[in-house]
């Protein structure tokens, strides 16, 4: 695997950005690719490590090293079938993914770990370029008719898997386009949309439906979609939005990040009927929360033209290093600073947001915050307390609420009478992914609340094992790090 003495010879490399000033003109993917060479010794650093922990480090079971062996020998062909036996989707991951297997990377216990997420991204983007992606139709077909509802890469997984397996799949999208939160979180400057519009083709050939604007519960009541389908697949996302209840919330101004950044969305995408206009340009920006989602809303607000944007967390501030309780090769809270926030945000750490002002007019002007501490007790989850005296008012004209989400929407979980747990979340276990009614599955954020790309394509392959073996008793449909070689 790899060089035996790549590890010594090569530092860790990974892709440059475009400069600040450059970058934020234009919501295009600012990424410099690794010269071929430069990938190559990337590979190269790979160091055959006998009990490859990335494998485990990745929710999808990639075969990093086997990849990574191609790609330094110079096989790209065979790198992209080894990636796509475990990954409908290298591209998006490949942009989007938080690499938990660089955290679990053997090579990081001493070193910089091996550049796995960009090598993975040059596979497919090199596959691509070369016409290697084609598509793959069953070559038989079951007879069996499968409904999943929801396109975002749970749902899509789920599709492609089960439309290999020769079942007819319609995915069913309430919103205009195919992708999810890929195409209507996600922005444009972290992934272009041609990149799910790439794929989409690909799934359209093998022969999968797509019937957008078509919201289930709603346009096709939940009980006429099982009866007139064999199996129903659930990866409806955890789109319920964290509120911040507190004075002032319904100000002009006080805006949902999400309900910011799909509109944004839909403006780069020429979309012109976007009902009222929410634009950071000439505005005081102060955006609560410190993830992905913060994260592209500062890159947003940015490229608007704001006048000031400010970031809040209210968890204490990490450092960059991993912390001693989070040993290797667990994912570490460590301070992760994106490209967004490199570009002129201000971020502040420790801060809870207690009150929005308004002039008469409702208009936010500003908000109010007091420092807080966590208090650690051992046995017990940390608790929050205010620090006395450190109020501070803040003048701002925009709030972005970028809090998380709190699970998913009832309506057809009601319909079809689905148990969920306390937080809205689907009930299935990960032993099959079906739901209390038989025949209907749920898979990804829909199943295991707010979390990533790569889990949601994830569940949605071991998702579209167990269907296949609820509608013909068994499945070759690989389950978790068992590569199906022959496909791309
Ligand atoms: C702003 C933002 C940025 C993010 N950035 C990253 C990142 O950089 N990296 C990362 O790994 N993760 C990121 N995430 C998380 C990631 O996007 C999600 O975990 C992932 O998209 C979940 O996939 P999913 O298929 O389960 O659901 P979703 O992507 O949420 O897709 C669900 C789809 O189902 C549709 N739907 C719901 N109910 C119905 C219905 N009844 N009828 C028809 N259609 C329905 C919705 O319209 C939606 O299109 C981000 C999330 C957000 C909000
Ligand atoms: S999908 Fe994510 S965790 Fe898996 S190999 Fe790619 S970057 Fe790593």
């Amino acid at each position: 695997m790899g060089k035996i003495t790549g590890f010594l010879e090569f530092d860790r490399k990974i892709e440059d950005y475009a400069p600040v000033e450059e970058r934020i003109k234009n919501y295009k993917e600012f990424t410099l690719p690794l010269k071929e060479d430069e990938l190559k010794n990337q590979g190269a650093r790979c160091m055959d490590c006998g009990v490859p922990f990335c494998h485990s480090g990745c929710p999808l079971g990639n075969l990093i090293p086997d990849f990574n062996d191609a790609v330094y020998k110079g096989k790209w062909e065979k790198a992209a079938t080894i990636l796509h036996s475990t990954n409908n989707f290298p591209e998006f991951t490949g942009r989007l993914c938080p690499a938990p297997c660089e955290e679990a990377c053997v090579l990081g216990i001493n070193e910089d770990p091996v550049s796995i997420e960009n090598i993975e991204k040059n596979i497919v983007e090199t596959a691509f370029s070369k016409g290697w992606i084609t598509a793959q139709p069953p070559k038989t077909r079951t007879g069996k008719k499968v409904a999943v509802v929801g396109s975002g890469p749970a749902g899509l997984a789920t599709a492609q898997q089960l439309n290999r397996a020769g079942h007819l799949v319609t995915v069913f999208e309430r919103d205009a386009k195919i992708g999810g939160l890929l195409r209507y979180g996600i922005p444009d400057f972290k992934m272009e949309k041609n990149v799910i519009d790439r794929r989409l083709e690909v799934l359209k050939e093998e022969g999968i439906v797509f019937k957008t604007n078509t919201h289930i519960g709603v346009d096709i009541d939940a009980n006429t979609l099982k009866a007139d389908f064999d199996a129903v697949v659930l990866s409806g996302g955890a789109t319920v939005r964290r509120n911040l209840p507190i004075k002032g919330a319904d100000l002009k101004g006080v805006v949902q990040a999400l309900d910011f950044l799909k509109q944004n969305n839909k403006r780069v995408d020429g979309i012109t009927d976007l009902g009222e206009e929410i634009k950071a340009t000439g505005k005081d920006v102060i955006v609560i929360g410190g993830g992905d989602t913060g994260s592209d809303c500062i890159g947003t607000s940015i490229r608007h033209g704001a006048t000031s944007v400010s970031n809040f967390e209210i968890m204490s501030k990490s450092t960059p290093e991993r912390p001693e309780d989070q040993p290797w090769p667990f994912w570490p809270m460590r301070l992760r600073t994106s490209s967004s926030h490199k570009e002129g945000a201000e971020r502040f750490f420790s801060i809870s947001t207690k009150e929005f002002v308004g002039d008469k007019d409702g208009n936010l002007k500003a908000l109010i915050t007091s420092e807080v501490e966590w208090i650690k007790t051992p046995g017990q989850r940390p608790s929050l307390k205010e620090v006395p005296g450190t109020e501070k008012e803040w003048k701002c004209d925009l709030v972005l609420l970028a809090m998380g989400f709190t699970g998913s929407e009832m309506t057809v979980a009601q319909q079809l009478g689905l148990e969920a747990d306390s937080r809205t979340n689907i009930k299935a276990t990960a032993k099959n992914y079906m739901t209390n009614v038989p025949g209907v599955f749920v898979a990804g954020d829909q199943r295991r609340g707010q979390s990533l790309i790569v889990w949601a394509i994830s569940e949605g392959r071991q998702a579209a094992h167990h269907v296949d073996i609820y509608l013909t008793g068994s499945s070759t449909l690989p389950l978790k790090g068992e590569g199906d070689l022959p496909r791309l």
